[in-house]
């Protein structure tokens, strides 16, 4: 390997260097590195970057063999994340991947030697074969029932629990799609017999077979055992009873584990995960070391406020986790000030955050700096829209299956053919000639669906060759397709420079400058279907698991109707009232009128949607459009000091040279320009300025507020 390809820039520090950067306690965590280990901690306080830096100080030092550590979480995002940091950090090798890839390895290599033949095929989705054995039961066959059905079977799963043990324990569990416990262990086995017969296996008999395989042949135990020794497992909260037990058979007794997790972050126990396993791991082993984290580093002071005071408001009384949840402290300086918006309908609201999107990117931040999430994938379709429409590129799927994509295997196999004849061409020139072939061109298309898709996977090829050839010397056409076959072994996706789209579930553990939750409303969050106290507990830590994802920006909106010129029926969150306290908001309106005659904003390719400053609705009427008001939210200020606020801002910022909504974002200087304040007491009171800001800005803006005093009769009000 020559020197250019070796992208390792600590490997010639000492090992200690990887501890640089850590504070005290995460220190303490990263260097205990052996005996079992568990790190208690909230949203943002480096739980993952402790074990990063733990598993790289433990290979660097020679403690560890990186072949020999297996790290485990629960996305293949995550996973990716993972090896990615562990690479930077001069740890390559490393295997880190979510349980159910770590177990289906396992069963691949494994099956063929200990039960023979090839392994049976896995099905995504069980409601077709549920609905087979529905109707040979004479059940309900239609949709929402076969969904029901699917969720208790993952449920009873992923509990270790056989039709006959279903049973045993389903007095306490609600009748799926009211059909009696009885009738629906039955409807369990003849899903079971269905799915055997047709040689077909489900993502929890991944887990399943792999446990049986380890519990019933010992020389298989004894090779993985072998193979792995040391365990680190990310999000532990999240572990279900099957996980547990797969965790267990691969310890098998040994003590080399490290666990780390947020009960407050729970959000997998409607799939039967349970943070017992993280809350009790003490009792398991005694002599663990336990490590707590209480500074968030992620995320501003403004930001974790509202974390903080939304697990507040959860219910008393409610399930374990519960009980005292951790007070995050942000280290981080003050930030803008989380707006709260409700819109006339769902594309209003899509059409607002794209232009959102478009002036912080305007203002310099880049576009994979920012995502939108949401609470069903369902909810994608509008952002897509507004986005395409807006000319913003975006990544809608999990970067896990990257590679798998089909244009990308055409793409590759495009390439491969071009390497054979074409060595001369700078490589991003060969690249681009190539994939134009297959649908790639320089502009993104507006259009959604697969083609843009598609032209999205292109675009990261084409932006993945760049870079690699800006950074390797005598790069080419084969290195590149050399480096490609390894990132696919890796499942490791190159980051598209586009605005991420995701659920909530799969946003975990991730962080971004600014994020957007959308589609605040009762029915979405909570969802419909959560009923009972502990879902809406669940729903409730959902959303702090939304909010604790964002650095810098948040913003939490809401539609009223789902679709423009529908009635306005939706009421926006619960979970929304404390934070409409907390920032000093009136409660939200329960309804706003739908804009009548508006044309769609996606339809009108290159304008900017305009949204109040009160209510953040889109405006179309031109006057208000202008104020940058809708007739319900007249503003509390004179427009002529706002604006001179502004132009001073703006000037102020340059001098800076930051944005200037670093500075001071537009609902801040609204309320600056309502109240005129004079003190540091005065200016502590609005929301957007904290001891921080102030200290920073506080005088210049004194001095222009004088000013502003001096030069007009404001001064008198
Ligand atoms: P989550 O609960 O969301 O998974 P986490 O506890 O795993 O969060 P990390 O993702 O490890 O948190 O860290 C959050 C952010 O804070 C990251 O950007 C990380 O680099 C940064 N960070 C963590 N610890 C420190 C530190 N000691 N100094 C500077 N930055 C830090
Ligand atoms: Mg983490």
């Amino acid at each position: 390997m020559t020197e250019s390809l070796t992208p390792i820039p600590l490997t010639a520090a000492p090992a200690e260097a990887v501890l640089d950067g850590l504070d005290a306690e995460q220190r303490q965590a990263a260097a205990t590195l052996t005996g079992p280990l568990c790190i208690l901690a909230g949203a943002g306080t480096g739980k993952t970057r402790a074990i990063t830096h733990r598993i790289a100080y433990g290979v660097r030092t020679g403690t560890y063999d990186p072949h020999r550590v297996l790290a485990v979480t629960f996305t293949a995002r995550a996973a990716a994340e993972m090896r990615s940091r562990l690479t930077g950090l001069g740890a390559p090798g490393v295997q880190a991947r979510t349980f159910h890839a770590a177990a289906l390895r396992q069963l691949q290599y494994f099956w063929p030697l200990t039960v023979g033949g090839t392994l049976p095929q896995l099905v995504d989705h069980k409601v077709k074969i549920l609905g087979e054995a529905a109707r040979r039961l004479r059940l309900t066959t239609d949709r929402a029932s076969l969904r029901d059905f699917a969720s208790e079977i993952e449920w009873a799963k992923v509990s270790t629990l056989t039709p006959e043990g279903y049973l045993a324990r389903a007095a306490s569990r609600p009748e799926p799609a009211g059909v009696q416990h009885q009738a629906f262990a039955k409807l369990y086995q003849a899903y079971e017999d269905l799915k055997q017969d047709r040689h077909l296996m489900d993502f929890e008999d991944v887990l399943l077979f792999t446990v049986a395989m380890l519990e019933s042949d010992e020389r298989v135990a004894a090779q993985v055992r072998q193979q792995y020794r040391h365990f680190v497992v990310d999000e532990y909260q999240d572990v279900s009873p099957l996980q547990q037990r797969l965790l267990d058979l691969w310890l098998g007794g040994r003590e080399e584990l490290c666990v780390v997790g947020d009960a407050a972050q729970t959000i997998y126990s409607f799939t039967g995960a349970t943070p017992d396993y993280l809350l009790n791991f003490r009792r398991r082993f005694p002599q663990a070391e336990v490590v707590k984290l209480v500074r968030d580093y992620r995320s501003t002071p403004q930001v974790v406020k509202l974390a903080n005071v939304l697990l507040a408001d959860r219910k008393p009384g409610g399930s374990a986790p519960w009980a005292e949840p951790l007070q995050l402290i942000s280290q981080r300086q003050a930030g803008p000030t989380p707006q709260i918006t409700q819109h006339a309908d769902d594309d209003a609201e899509a059409a607002w955050i794209a232009a959102q999107i478009t002036d912080l990117r305007d203002a310099g931040m880049p576009l994979s700096e920012m995502a939108v999430l949401y609470r069903t994938n369902g909810q994608s379709q509008a952002f897509e829209q507004a986005l395409a429409s807006a000319g913003i590129s975006y990544q809608l799927r999990g970067s896990e299956r990257f590679f798998s994509r089909r244009e990308v295997r055409e793409a590759m196999a495009a390439l491969r053919t071009s390497s054979l004849v074409n060595e001369q061409e700078p490589v991003p020139d060969s690249v681009r000639a190539v994939l134009s072939s297959l649908g790639w061109s320089r502009d993104a298309p507006t259009s959604t669906g697969a083609v843009r898709e598609r032209w999205e996977s292109l675009a990261a090829l084409v932006a993945l060759a760049d870079q690699l050839a800006a950074e390797r010397e005598n790069f080419s056409l084969r290195d590149f397709l050399a480096e490609l076959d390894e990132r696919s072994a890796a499942q490791h996706a190159p980051t598209v420079e586009g605005v991420t789209l995701a659920s909530l579930h799969s946003a975990k553990g991730l962080e971004w400058d600014a994020v957007f939750l959308a589609g605040l409303c009762e029915g979405l969050m909570p969802i419909t279907f959560a009923k009972e106290q502990q879902e809406i507990d669940e729903e409730r830590r959902l959303f702090y698991v939304g909010i604790t994802r964002a650095r810098t920006h948040l913003f939490l909106s809401s539609a009223s109707a789902r679709h423009s010129g529908g009635r306005g029926k939706r009421t926006p969150s619960r979970f929304l009232i404390p934070l409409r306290k907390e920032l000093g908001l009136e409660p939200a309106a329960r309804q706003i009128a739908p804009s009548s005659g508006r044309t769609n904003p996606n339809n009108s390719k290159r304008k900017r949607a305009v949204s109040c400053l009160g209510c953040g609705e889109v405006l179309v009427k031109g006057a208000e459009v202008g104020r940058r008001r809708c007739a319900n939210c007249p503003p509390r200020y004179e427009e002529a000091v706002f604006e001179q606020l502004r132009q001073w801002r703006l000037d102020y910022a340059k001098e800076l040279e930051v944005p200037a909504f670093m500075v001071f974002s537009d609902a801040t200087l609204e309320v600056i320009a309502e109240k005129l304040p004079s003190t540091d007491e005065e200016l502590l009171e609005i929301p957007g300025i904290g001891e921080k800001k102030l200290q920073v800005h506080g005088q210049r803006l004194k001095d222009a507020l004088s000013e502003l005093g001096e030069s007009s009769s404001v001064s008198s009000r």
